[in-house]
């Protein structure tokens, strides 16, 4: 027998005495302090619309460029909680909708992340889905149209979301094969917010803010990026993101010299292959 369980329903098969404290307690995912984030676009526009009308978001685009940031802003603004699930190749349907647990001589049932968001309410982040197991994908589908239901089938239960919930999917076209590619199917229930490098003068602002370096080094840190940037697909699967560059940034700040700085923030994390590297540092050379 299907339960349909959530607003507007009586005999709603309540377990809040059962509950671990974290999962009764969504004060937890709520982010307390508002997050440095500089718009790129309408995207804080389009965020609120798209929440404002339930609609299910995707934000595509490389590592390491804000769409994390911007998630912890949008929570921040909205007041929602924000549970982020960062997917990875065992990730299945039951890590995220729940399962029962041993509890001494019997079970109980234990909400996954996706439950938790959708039962209370919250933006829930699937962090890079694609790699996720593919019945993932069923399960998030029911969600993103106007049903808006959760299947929890290990209960028979249909759960309907909260009036606040929002569903959230990153996505990084760059990584993607054919074996390993989201379905037309899943990625045509989306909004979706390109997200790429900031300008120049954005994101020398966002690595002065978050690495504490000065005007000038954030822009000769930027002028590298730019460069490496354009290598990509000439022997470079992605560009240096925003991350790196202040993760460079620090360095410098601490003491590290810039040509040393940017050989380990820069140019060792993104290629193993010794002629580009050597290519990158000469990049490096003709700025620092
Ligand atoms: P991802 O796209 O992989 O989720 P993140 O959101 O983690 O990337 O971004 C990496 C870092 O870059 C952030 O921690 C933040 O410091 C910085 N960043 C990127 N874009 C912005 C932005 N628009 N405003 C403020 N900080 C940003």
């Amino acid at each position: 027998m299907i339960v349909r369980e959530g607003k507007g329903e009586k005999n709603i098969m309540k377990e809040t005495t059962m509950k671990p404290a974290h999962e009764a307690n969504m004060q937890d995912y709520r982010i307390e302090h508002e997050p440095f984030y500089l718009p790129i676009q309408d995207e804080v526009e389009l965020f609120q619309i798209a929440y404002e009308n339930k609609l299910p978001l995707m934000l595509k685009g490389p590592t390491g460029c804000g769409k994390t940031r911007f998630l912890s802003y949008m929570a921040y603004k909205t007041g929602l909680p924000l549970i982020t699930i960062a997917c990875h190749e065992d990730l299945t349907a039951s890590d995220l909708v729940g399962r029962y647990l041993l509890d001494g001589s019997t079970t109980r049932w234990q909400d996954g992340p996706l439950s938790l968001a959708v039962r209370h309410g919250g933006i829930c982040y699937l962090d890079e889905v694609v790699e996720a197991r593919k019945d993932t994908t069923v399960v998030i589908h029911p969600l993103t149209d106007d049903r808006r239901v959760l299947p929890l089938e290990k209960r028979g239960q249909i759960l309907e979301a909260s009036d606040t919930f929002m569903l959230a999917i990153s996505y990084n076209p760059g990584y993607q094969t054919v074996l390993k590619d989201l379905k037309q199917s899943t990625k045509q229930r989306f909004i979706t917010l390109d997200f790429d490098y900031p300008s120049a003068s954005l994101e020398e602002e966002i690595v002065v803010h978050e690495s504490g370096v000065d005007r000038k080094t954030a822009a000769d840190l930027r002028k590298i990026a730019e460069k490496i940037r354009g290598l990509k697909d000439r022997g470079l699967d992605e560009g240096v993101s925003t991350r790196l560059l202040i993760y460079a940034g620090v360095l410098i700040k601490q003491g590290v010299a810039p040509r040393r700085a940017c050989e380990v923030a820069l140019i060792k994390p993104i290629t193993d292959d010794v002629e580009i590297q050597k290519t990158l540092q000469e990049i490096v050379s003709a700025v620092h």
